[in-house]
Parts: C-alpha cells; structure tokens; sequence
C-alpha cells in the first residue's frame, strides 16, 4: 500500500514540477542562467513543489571504515543489513544519467576504498554513462597503483581527508599513528598519476577545522600546495555527523569545538585563510568567502546560529549504504532497492522531508542555504 502511495504521489508531484516548470520558463524568459536559476530555488522553497534538480548525490559504497577518527561517528553504524551490490548501483547510475544528467556522483559517507570492486564497478560505470562522479577518501589505501586506476576514471574531483599539517595533530584526530604519512603518500600518488596519465581529475585535499588543528589551518595552505594539491576545502566540525546515532553530545563537553576563550584566536586564522583566497593563492580555496566570515559565530553561537535558508532538499541528497535516501537524517528515507531514484525526488515522502529541512535547528555551514 505505502509503495502505491508513493509512486502515486509520485506521479502527481512530478506533474506539478513540469507544470512549474513551464510557467517558469515563460516567466523568466530573457533572464540571466543566475537570475533564473535563483527564481527556480525561490519557487522551490516557498512551493515545497521541486522545480529544480539535485546538483550533488552523495552514495555510500562501504559498510565500514579503516578508521575510527576521534572527529566522527559515522564508523559507529554498524547496522549489517544487505548492501547496495552492481545491480544496484548501476541501477542508481542509469537513473541519474536519465534524470539527472547534471548532477556529480560522489562516493563517500564512510570509506569507499574500503569495497574496491564495488569503487571501480561504480566509478568506469558511471564513465561509461556519461555522469560526474567524485570521490572523498581518507587516502589510507591509495598507493600509486591504486591512484592510477581511480584517476583513469577520471572522477572530476578525488578530496582526500587531511586534518594537520603535523602528523601528530592528524594522527591523533584520525585515532591511528602513521594515518599522516599515508594521506601525504595518497595525495603524491594522485598527483603523479594524474599527471602521468594526463587526467583531467583534480586532487582535492579536505581539511576539517577543530579547537585542536586551529593554529595550523593558514599552514595547512602551503602544506596542501607542497603535495601538489590543486584545492583545498575548510569544513568547520560539526557535532554529530552521522545524522542519525542519537543522543548528541554536548557543546560545552566536546574536546573538538573551538571554545569560547579561543574564539580570538579564530577569528584571526579565518583573516589569514580569507587573505589567501582573495590574493588567488594556489591551491584554490574553494570555501565561500561569506562561509568562512562566518565560522566564528558558527562557535559562538552554537545552537543558535542562525544559518538562513536550507536549500538541501532542493539540490542534495545521500544515499545510506543499505539503500535508503535521506537528507540529513531527516527523510525520506525510501529505499533504492525499491523505488526509482526520480520517483524518490518526486515523492510524497519527500515533499515531507523538505518542510522538515526548513525547521532544522542544527548549526550548520554547509553550502545548501548560501543562495536565499
Ligand atoms: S571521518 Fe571518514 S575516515 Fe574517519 S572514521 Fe569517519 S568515515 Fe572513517
Ligand atoms: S541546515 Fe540543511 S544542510 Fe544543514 S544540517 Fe540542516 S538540513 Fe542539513
């Protein structure tokens, strides 16, 4: 019965969105793409009818991580039901390519590498398919013969997660001595491989910023430019990054969350982290200038900051590695094995999902709400 309800509804709201997207068309004609494309975001939100297509899907391959970083939870999800298998990424990857062609594939959520055939099956599927992929890795595995293959796929990023620019910072936030000398590795070999190969792949490096790691983020610029890195990204830490292993801790208890007393001391590496971007220094910073301005209040105000208008379920959504869609943990979690990736957009579920996003009350500066 529910599976009826859904496909019925379905049906019903992707007619809405094809009639919503016709009267925009007539109504923004003769805009700029960036006017029309606000309108289209606008309409979306006030509607909850999706006018618009998902930009990025991110698709978890792996049902376990080679790590068990100090920073994250998301290793904790030890649920062992059926994983996702070929047939259903290819699955995932035919429905993209119909539906969604613009859309970026990227394999991440624990760590892809970590079910290498599945990797490889996904990434030269979806070359084949003609849809852009991306790939997040924590680089423990990734030797110059494992670089090469991943860069022959040519994902059109692979971000590889470093957390210091001293080994004893990354080694103690990722739980494991020696994870430091393995990501510098991974970054060099992505690097070599690529130009060897002349791939049109970037390599990435991710960097989360914690109280721990603060004093070495500006560094972490030169340090990602001597690897031969081509971008670099700042992620503010966030509490609970899994979205769904409840309880939360605790603010004021987290060893991670750049405290009070320290907020000077941020506020002066985000001035230096600007500087860099705005002079166009190598590698490029691919933050927001409004995202960083606002890591300071992001600390300060914790719970109550104020982050303006989530667009996620507009442009985003995770697929969990047993199958189930969500958008931050919040919906609509209807599975890939059982309905059509653009069914699930469409959905009543996920109409659900998206008034949900708009009474999230998490601190969060990820870049879904950055253009209302
Ligand atoms: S942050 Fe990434 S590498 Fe570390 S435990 Fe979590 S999923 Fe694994
Ligand atoms: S504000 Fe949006 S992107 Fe951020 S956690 Fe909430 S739903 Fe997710």
């Amino acid at each position: 019965m529910k599976v009826l309800l859904e496909r019925g509804s379905s049906v019903a709201w992707r007619g809405a969105s094809t009639l919503g997207s016709s009267a925009l068309q007539v109504l923004s004609a003769g805009m700029s793409p960036e006017k029309e494309k606000l309108l289209r975001y606008k309409a979306s939100y006030l509607s909850g009818v999706a006018l618009t297509k998902p930009r990025g899907i991110s698709l978890e391959l792996s049902t376990a991580c080679n790590l068990h970083c100090k920073i994250c939870h998301q290793w904790k999800d030890n649920r062992e039901k059926q994983a996702l298998d070929e047939h259903d990424v290819k699955g995932i990857i035919d429905d993209i390519a119909a539906h969604f062609p613009h859309a970026v594939l990227e394999f991440s959520g624990q760590e892809p590498t970590m079910n290498a055939p599945l990797l490889f099956f996904a990434l030269e599927y979806a070359q084949q398919k003609g849809v852009q992929t991306a790939l997040n890795t924590n680089g423990m595995v990734v030797d110059r013969a494992f670089a090469e293959r991943l860069v022959a796929a040519e994902p059109h990023h692979i971000s590889v997660s470093l957390d210091g620019v001293h080994a004893q910072t990354h080694d103690y936030l990722r739980h494991m001595r020696g994870s430091h000398a393995k990501v510098v590795r991974a970054v060099q070999s992505l690097v070599a491989a690529k130009e060897s190969m002349r791939s049109r792949s970037a390599v990435a490096v991710t960097t989360v910023l914690c109280d721990t790691n603060l004093e070495e983020m500006p560094e972490m610029h030169a340090f990602a430019a001597s690897l031969g890195a081509e971008s670099l990204n700042y992620n503010a830490f966030v509490l609970d990054n899994s979205y769904f292993l409840a309880p939360r801790e605790r603010y004021e208890e987290c060893e991670f969350w750049v405290k009070e007393q320290r907020l000077p001391v941020l506020e002066g590496v985000v001035q230096d982290i600007l500087a860099l971007k705005e002079a166009g220094a190598r590698p490029a910073i691919t933050n927001d200038a409004r995202q960083l301005r606002n890591f300071p209040e992001y600390f300060r105000n914790k719970a109550n900051f104020s982050k303006g208008k989530c667009l996620a379920g507009y442009n985003y959504f995770h697929i969990h590695k047993l199958g189930d869609v969500t958008v931050c943990g919040k919906g609509p979690f209807l599975n890939v094995k059982q309905y059509p990736l653009h069914e699930i957009w469409h959905s009543y579920s996920y109409y659900r999902t998206r008034q949900l996003i708009k009474q999230c009350d998490v601190p969060c500066l990820n870049n879904c709400f950055t253009l209302l």
